[in-house]
């Protein structure tokens, strides 16, 4: 049976995340504060009347309207997916001819690589500085060498947190070899978007998630933003009514309002600051971080210190190495989470 199946599905580690319910989340990147009154509120109206008896609008169109509004940019300019993942997949099956290739930077994001396997495509992996700081020339030699259909650059980047500034970018831009994607999942953390980027350079695309800042995770809703021939390209693969109709109608509420989601922003800043000292007072290395979470290179096992008091981190290994990478929750948490250190380290 198993010869039935493709070489690079017979090969593929099968995904898992553990789906945690009890204790504090701290593994995944989400925004762990409460879901908001005023959309708690607007979803239990909107479910008196929800056309759930009908296929959704199969071009998301309220919603690519609600994002454009965000950027000052038309609809036609925002491809909507279930979550940045199927945007990302979108890309691989819209671009890639079999044995082509993409560039990524590593330690990065698991899912370029991933789904360019299953989408036959050949992936090269351009290494961080040693202090995990992103580094444009290598990138830039290895697409000159390798002319790759899609460039990924993370930013800023998960797991280690960098970020490349704007100038990198450009200059990468300005190769013109393939699509350059700037996957902004954590952008709301930070400033220097690439999206100022796309008007000038049609081959820029950025994809930006409701996952992290906005605490949508469950919804599963991510965009791509990019010239509209672009994103008219990428949706002839897109599955029809990727969307369901309570995901565009929470995800447009939020995009609305997005005014809401600012103080918990500015807290999470500030808590992952406070907790970065605090790591650091342990005696930890902590890289600086312009996203929700932090990349920790410990001497402890923080993971398994932590399970014991139901807090949860994800732990990577990375040339022979074991890093941590910690989200940053409320300010409640992080005092429980340093108050449970304290006691082990
Ligand atoms: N890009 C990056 C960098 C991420 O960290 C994640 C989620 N971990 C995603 C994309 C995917 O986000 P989603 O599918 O939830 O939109």
């Amino acid at each position: 049976m198993e010869q039935l199946f493709r070489k690079s599905v017979r090969e593929m580690v099968p995904y898992h995340a553990p789906y945690i319910i009890e204790g504090i989340k701290l593994d995944a990147n989400e925004n762990t504060y409460p879901v908001l009154e005023a959309l708690r509120a607007h979803m239990s109206e909107w479910a008196q009347t929800m056309p759930i008896n009908y296929y959704p609008d199969t071009d998301s169109t309220k919603l690519r309207e609600a994002i454009g509004k965000l950027y000052d940019v038309e609809a036609d300019w925002v491809l909507c997916g279930v979550g940045s993942d199927q945007v990302i997949d979108c890309l691989m099956r819209s671009t890639l001819e079999v044995g082509e290739c993409i560039v990524v930077p590593t330690p990065s994001f698991s899912m370029y690589k991933l789904s360019a396997n299953v989408n036959h495509g050949e992936v090269i992996e351009v290494p961080l500085n040693e202090d995990f700081s992103y580094n444009v020339e290598t990138l830039e030699e290895a697409i000159l060498a390798h002319k790759p259909k899609l460039t990924f650059i993370c930013n800023p980047n998960n797991p280690t947190g960098s970020k490349m500034a704007l100038e990198a970018i450009k200059r990468l831009a300005k190769l013109e070899i393939g699509f350059l994607v700037i996957d902004e999942a954590y952008m709301e953390f930070t400033e220097e978007s690439g999206i100022q980027l796309l008007k000038d350079y049609p081959q820029v695309i950025v994809l930006r998630t409701f996952s992290k800042a906005y605490g949508l995770a469950g919804s599963r809703v991510g965009y791509a933003l990019a010239a509209p021939e672009v994103i008219q390209m990428i949706g002839k693969v897109k599955p029809p009514y990727n969307l369901n109709c309570f995901s565009e109608e929470i995800a447009t509420w939020v995009a609305n309002h997005h005014g809401h989601i600012m103080p918990l922003i500015k807290s999470i800043v500030e808590s992952r600051e406070d907790f970065k000292s605090y790591l650091e007072s342990l005696g930890c290395t902590v890289y600086p971080s312009a996203t929700n979470f932090l990349w920790v290179d410990s001497k402890w096992p923080l993971d398994d210190y932590l399970r014991e008091a139901s807090i949860y981190v994800k732990r990577f290994q990375y040339n022979g190495k074991r890093y941590y990478r910690i989200s940053i929750g409320t300010k409640e948490q992080m005092e429980q989470v340093k108050r449970d250190l304290k006691s082990k380290v």
